[in-house]
């Protein structure tokens, strides 16, 4: 029997300490630092969350190597753990490593299980892990934009073929950038629905188009909904004319939110102009629709979101969403953002989404 009310956030003080950029100036590098959830769980504190009785602080399991090794390669698992024993190395343009780089990663496919333990035993209704570092670009043999493991590739890797759950699940990948690395792993099995909105800028190489529809069995199963530069709220939240349907029609027994928060307006990384409304309509309508189609059953996962200032006010929105309280957005986010700034090109994508997955859904019409 779910415990309707309750909802756990993940927490571990490492991800408040540990693996600390290693520049003294701002650079895309450095904005993947242990102050993200420090800042977090302060503004959390400070608005009482965590005196919510319906809220829960859960503690994150640890996972031993053999569970990476599920989604990445050996050679992968090794040089993280190599570099990181010799405290510090940089894996291409878009990956550091210092000394604890290689536990913390751990850590966070530890927690991103427990998350979704959680909820799937009945234990909360929703969770959220709040952890770093991020994971969505991280592929099985490939560390990648500042992500070292897939924690949530490696979750449902993790679940297939350790606890033989074969139940379908959908994955929402609303990170400003697309889910490149997370993706390719469910590409084409059926049993995952993949639905990414990002930003349409294409830098993760080259994929992203609305036309890359799964393959295979899993052909319709991944859904690309790239939005355009400086999308605004109203924008942002035209996506979920496709995706209610499509979610509605899947019916997963529960749903993962890949949730990046990079499209805020004052993020130093993504470049759309979303502000915390967003993130909390958005939660609202999906907590609807999943209580209509899984009992509820919803697991935050947190990718990126490098602002200070925005990541803690977004998390914040979400759960007040998902706590059915009331959300006022705080006042420093009263920016004048023309409402529809995108609305004709969100309609012409919408318009070609529905003309491509026509063929394999039949409440898209
Ligand atoms: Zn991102």
């Amino acid at each position: 029997m779910i415990d309707k009310n309750k909802i756990g956030i993940i927490v571990d003080e490492d991800f408040t300490t540990k693996n600390v950029p290693p520049y003294p100036y701002p650079t895309f590098l450095s904005y993947e630092t242990p102050l993200r959830i420090k800042a977090v769980l302060n503004y959390l504190e400070k608005t009482d969350v965590f005196k919510n009785e319906r809220i829960i602080k859960i503690e994150p399991i640890t996972v031993e190597e053999d569970i990476i090794y599920l989604a990445h390669t050996k050679y992968l698992v090794n040089s993280i753990k190599s570099l990181s024993g010799r405290g510090a190395g940089l894996l291409g343009d878009e990956v550091f490593i210092t000394e604890d780089t290689f536990d913390l990663a751990k850590k966070a496919v530890g927690a991103s299980i427990t998350s979704i333990n959680n909820v799937i035993n009945n234990e909360v209704n929703q969770s959220f892990a709040l952890i770093r570092p991020p994971g969505h670009h991280a592929l099985r043999e490939k560390s990648s934009g500042l992500c070292i493991f897939n924690n949530v590739a490696n979750s449902i890797i993790f679940l297939r073929e350790e606890l033989q759950y074969t139940k379908k699940i959908a994955i929402i990948d609303i990170d400003a950038h697309f889910g490149d690395g997370l993706v390719q792993y469910f590409y084409d099995d059926p049993s995952v629905l993949y639905f990414s909105i990002h930003e349409y800028d294409f830098v993760e190489g080259e994929i992203g188009f609305i036309d890359e529809i799964g393959t295979g069995e899993g052909l319709g199963k991944s859904i690309n909904f790239p939005i355009p530069l400086n999308s605004t709220d109203n924008d942002f939240l035209e996506t979920i004319e496709i995706l209610e349907p499509v979610l509605r029609e899947f019916k997963p027994e529960f749903i993962i939110i890949a949730a990046g928060f990079d499209m805020y307006y004052a993020d130093p990384i993504g470049n759309c102009l979303l502000t915390s409304f967003s993130y909390y309509k958005f939660t609202e309508k999906l907590l609807k629709i999943a209580e209509d189609i899984c009992e509820g059953k919803m697991v935050f996962i947190l990718e990126g979101g490098y602002s200070l200032i925005g990541l803690p006010v977004c998390i914040h929105s979400v759960i007040k969403a998902l706590l059915k309280e009331r959300y006022e957005r705080p006042l420093f986010e009263c920016v004048d953002f023309s409402a529809d700034a995108k609305k004709s090109e969100i309609y012409k994508i919408k318009s070609a989404l529905k003309n491509l997955l026509v063929t394999y859904w039949d409440s898209i019409v």
